[in-house]
């Protein structure tokens, strides 16, 4: 059975519109990983909203669809069209949610733990959102997920790595029917990073990675920023044997021409590195 990819939104940090950007996409991070009947979404960037349209047209409210959402991490920019997919309102949807708990020490010295349903709950806020989580009505079930798990999601095997950014990011590593699909944002890399990815992504069929730098713009001014380069994704596709390199996380500076500039420059060092736009699918298997 084949893995299905399609990206409904590549661009990083923040959604951009104008004519500069028509080629490629403003909507920010969300991927859609099919295989079979099993639908498995990776982050709620505003590109989500345009993935739950496409999947009311497919009939999902008809046939009391299960959907798994995967988040990497939830910074803005990979949680802020949550709140606009449809299915979600579903009462006839199940939708397993996925993500990360992390603990803080408030200032009155008790621990402060922030579950995925706390930190989607918190971007509802009447304050900030007029519909609150708790009025969603399809029946959501929050699993925790943390580096170094694996678990199946019928048929998909994933594997989830830490990866350097500010918070911590998870990469995932989908594996079905012998087809391999790495996705890997937002990162910042390190000699240990690029090792680590190398060795979890070795083999796959596909990479997708953080490419929101040139390696000249990284060294001018982005050092510590939590992304990183192509040049770093094409070091880990070699030293991990990967077919295919897909570059994500556009920056919102970037303009068409601008990626394209760099995606020759990238193909020109390693021919399988594709600038992904946003609306691009392909298929494995
Ligand atoms: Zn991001
Ligand atoms: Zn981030």
């Amino acid at each position: 059975m084949p893995l299905q990819i399609k990206y409904y939104g590549v661009r990083g940090s923040v959604p951009v519109s104008g004519a500069d950007f028509t080629r490629f996409g403003g909507n920010t991070t969300c991927c859609f990983v099919r295989h079979g009947d099993t639908r498995i979404i990776i982050d709620a960037g505003t590109g989500i909203r345009m993935l739950g349209l496409d999947l009311m047209a497919s009939g999902i409210a008809q046939q009391g669809g299960v959907l798994h959402l995967l988040f990497t991490h939830t910074h803005w920019d990979h949680v802020q069209g949550f709140p606009f997919f449809v299915p979600a309102f579903l009462p006839n949807v199940h939708l397993h949610i996925y993500g990360q708990t992390k603990t803080f020490m408030a200032p009155d010295g008790k621990e402060d733990v922030w579950d995925i349903e706390r930190t989607l709950k918190v971007q509802q806020h009447f304050m900030y959102f007029p519909v609150d989580t708790h009025y969603m009505a399809s029946q959501k079930t929050y699993h925790a997920i943390a580096p170094g798990d694996s678990f199946r999601i019928d048929n998909v095997r994933i594997a989830c790595l830490a990866l350097y950014h500010p918070n911590t990011t998870l990469a995932f590593r989908f594996e079905a029917d012998n087809k391999v699909f790495v996705f890997s944002t937002d990162v910042e890399h390190n000699d240990k990073m690029i090792e680590e990815l190398a060795a979890f992504a070795s083999g796959a069929d596909i990479l997708a990675y953080d490419c929101q730098y040139t390696t000249a713009e990284y060294e001018a001014g982005k050092v510590g920023w939590g992304h990183s380069t192509y040049d770093s994704a094409i070091a880990i596709c070699q030293r991990g044997k990967i077919r295919e390199l897909h570059m994500i996380h556009h920056d919102p500076l970037h303009t068409d021409n601008t990626l394209l500039a760099m995606e020759a420059d990238a193909k020109s060092k390693f021919p399988n590195a594709i600038m992904i736009p946003e609306g691009y699918s392909c298929t494995l298997g």
